[in-house]
């Protein structure tokens, strides 16, 4: 019988012991805040603004809002993100993804003071990751391995296939994998033995955006399966990278979409935040 890993409790607990430490350092006279950036009205933008806004609120966390037109120019971008960086009350910044087409998105996160980098995509954390140190982990990875760890699913020694290298959630993923002594592999569109390195795995995170990709015979009989990947189907419900019904009897773990990484991401980046407050202003 699959052990269900549930995202939605772990990432409850996690905000829970957020908001402990929030009011703790509220004691001492710090409010940890975020601050959020949009730009135009892009609606599932919107979606994850509004959900930032009241994750925080539930932890104890201030969150100020930063509207620009659609419009806006890569200067007026730019120029928001230097008072953000500048203001002695904001501890993190966030630029929702995606910009609009006119706007270097590298070069505006690029702005972002990396001590505020509660995203944790800049070159200067994920840097600091490749080598071993301490840093801003991005949020979704970071939500796998405490998923992960939670769940007390061992890595060391472990064979770790890895679907998808983006710079979001593959290669930062697998460098945390490694980290933990896992043995890792990263694979891709153009990666050739695909099958032969998917039935290997012990633990495998599918993070591709192909509804249903990974069947159950593709996998090693009792591997744990993390299932990155958010694909609206027709009918409008979700679904996973991996195909949950037809993987469920052959693996050991796995995460249900909804309900697995989605929501750790959001309890990592208020963790993000409170870090940030701690190490600027205690
Ligand atoms: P990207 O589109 O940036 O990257 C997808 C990766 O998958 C690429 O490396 C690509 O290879 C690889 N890939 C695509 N098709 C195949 C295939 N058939 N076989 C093997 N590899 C393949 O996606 P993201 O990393 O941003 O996101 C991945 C998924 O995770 C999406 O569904 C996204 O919605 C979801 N997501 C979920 C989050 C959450 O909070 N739960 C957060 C972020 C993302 P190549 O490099 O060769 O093109």
């Amino acid at each position: 019988m699959a052990k269900i890993i549930d995202g939605r409790a772990i990432s409850a607990q996690i905000k829970e012991e957020v908001k402990q430490e929030a009011k703790a350092l509220a004691a001492r006279g710090i409010k940890a805040c975020l601050a959020v950036v949009q730009v135009g009205d892009h609606p599932a933008s919107s979606v994850y603004v509004r959900n930032k806004h009241r994750a925080c609120a539930a932890c104890g966390i201030k969150s100020l809002e930063f509207h620009l037109p659609e419009s806006c120019g890569q200067e007026d971008l730019l120029r928001q993100i230097r008072d953000l960086n500048a203001r002695e009350d904001v501890d993190g910044i966030l630029v929702q993804l995606p910009l609009p087409r006119q706007i270097d998105a590298d070069a505006v996160i690029e702005a972002i003071d990396p001590a505020k980098d509660v995203d944790g995509f800049l070159p200067e954390n994920l840097g600091r990751l490749l080598i071993g140190q301490d840093g801003f982990l991005p949020c979704t990875p970071a939500g796998i391995l405490e998923l992960l760890k939670r769940s007390h699913i061992p890595l060391e020694g472990k064979e770790c296939l890895v679907l998808g290298r983006s710079n979001i959630v593959g290669k930062p993923v697998a460098l945390l994998m490694l980290r933990e002594h896992a043995t890792v592999t990263i694979a891709h569109s153009r990666t050739a033995n695909l099958p032969e390195l998917m039935r290997r795995a012990d633990i495998l995170i599918a993070a591709i955006g192909r509804a249903d990709f990974v069947k159950g015979a593709d996998l090693k009989e009792g591997a744990v399966v993390i299932d990155v990947g958010i694909n609206r189907m027709e009918d409008g419900s979700l679904h996973g990278d991996v195909d949950y019904e037809d993987a469920f009897d052959r693996v050991s773990a796995i995460t249900p979409v909804p309900g697995g990484v989605g929501p750790m991401t959001i309890a990592m980046l208020m963790k993000n935040c409170l870090r940030a407050a701690r190490a600027r202003r205690s």
